[in-house]
């Protein structure tokens, strides 16, 4: 009898890969998601899978399913900062009341379940690199809150109902993942750069281009999810993330060399609140998951590129 596992935002960039991920390791999935920036093309090669099976709903109201479930992956939530914060009170409302039902739906099940946090919950971080003891420095007032709160929040219903229902929880904090499969209009800077490259428009770079991320391949970030819902007596919060952190400038001028494009850099007003830097501090992921990141931004981004260019052809 396989074990089942959900994926809420299975049709988005990471759940679509997460969702191929646990059935090729052996699981039935079912994904659950209401579509706002997820796509029915990101899964519709996994439909004829008996294992598979995809629900259109939205995790803001409460989740029934027959049968027993093992695994709640907990994705859904939009993870690019254009599409969090087109409809802000949807994203406050998609983080917390999501984030209790799908606490409720484990506890029936008696499911573990695994919350996808974000590096977002350190703000425009004083403390560099960053470790999860940092608590963080976020605007609450910002135009961003509503997905930083709102994942902090979730974070804290997570060790709330762990400690006071005893459910069976897991946190990881994601930073800055990118591969094939994210939207070639979800306003991330990877896609972003290497769309606007391809077409042969302007690369453009917000702010004077200096401030840095630490850029994640999808591949590193399934192996970090996948080891941390089977480690036993973790709890979390665990960063995912690649050390390596690049400028934006930087990221532009590699984006423009591997497509060989004649796109200009140019630079437009840096959006409200954006952290000036970023980058994981990865040692207790190493020594609790025995994970660390393998694929390096040049192959990542070239596989990147090879996707965008068929999509875009
Ligand atoms: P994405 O926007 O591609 O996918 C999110 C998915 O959730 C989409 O399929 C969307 O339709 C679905 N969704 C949104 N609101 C929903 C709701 N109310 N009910 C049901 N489904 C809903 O984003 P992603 O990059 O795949 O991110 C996945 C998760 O990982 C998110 O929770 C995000 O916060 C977290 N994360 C991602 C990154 C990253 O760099 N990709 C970094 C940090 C955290
Ligand atoms: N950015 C940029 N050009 C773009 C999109 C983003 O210069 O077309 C910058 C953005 O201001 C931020 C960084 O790239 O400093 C990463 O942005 P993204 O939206 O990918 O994620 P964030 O880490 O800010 O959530």
């Amino acid at each position: 009898m396989k074990k089942t596992a959900v994926v809420t935002g299975g049709a988005g960039f990471v759940g679509s890969h997460l969702c191929e991920r646990l059935l090729h390791d052996g699981y039935r999935v079912v994904s659950i998601d209401n579509f706002y920036t997820g796509r029915k093309e990101h899964i519709a090669h996994l439909l004829s899978n008996p294992d598979f099976e995809s629900i259109e709903a939205d995790v803001e109201y409460s989740l029934s399913l027959d049968g027993p479930i093992a695994h709640i992956y907990h994705l859904a939530c939009p993870a690019s900062p254009v599409a969090y914060q087109r409809d802000p009170v949807k994203t406050v409302r998609t983080n917390v009341l999501g984030m209790i039902n799908m606490l409720e739906f484990a506890r029936n099940k008696g499911a573990r379940i695994l919350q996808a946090s974000t590096s977002e919950v350190y703000g425009d971080p004083l403390e560099h690199p960053q470790t999860e003891n940092y608590r963080g420095h976020v605007n609450t007032l910002g135009p961003r809150a509503c997905y930083d709160e709102g994942k902090r929040c979730a974070e804290t219903l997570c060790m709330d109902y762990h400690r006071q229902h005893g459910t069976d929880v897991k946190i990881v904090r994601i930073f800055n993942t990118y591969g094939p499969r994210m939207a070639p209009d979800d306003g991330r800077v990877v896609s972003n750069f290497v769309v606007s490259a391809l077409k042969g428009e302007d690369i453009v770079v917000y702010g004077d281009g200096a401030q840095t991320r630490s850029f994640q391949y999808i591949d590193d970030l399934l192996n970090g999810l996948v080891a941390m819902m089977k480690k036993e007596d973790f709890v979390g919060p665990v960063n995912l993330g690649n050390p390596g952190e690049y400028t934006m400038n930087e990221l532009a001028e590699k984006v423009q060399q591997m497509t060989g494009t004649k796109s200009s850099i140019v630079f437009r007003p840096l959006p409200e609140d954006d952290p000036r830097k970023r980058c994981p501090n990865i040692s207790l992921a190493k020594k609790n998951l025995g994970w660390k990141p393998v694929i390096s931004l040049d192959e990542g981004l070239g596989k990147t590129i090879t996707y965008f260019k068929e999509m875009l052809i």
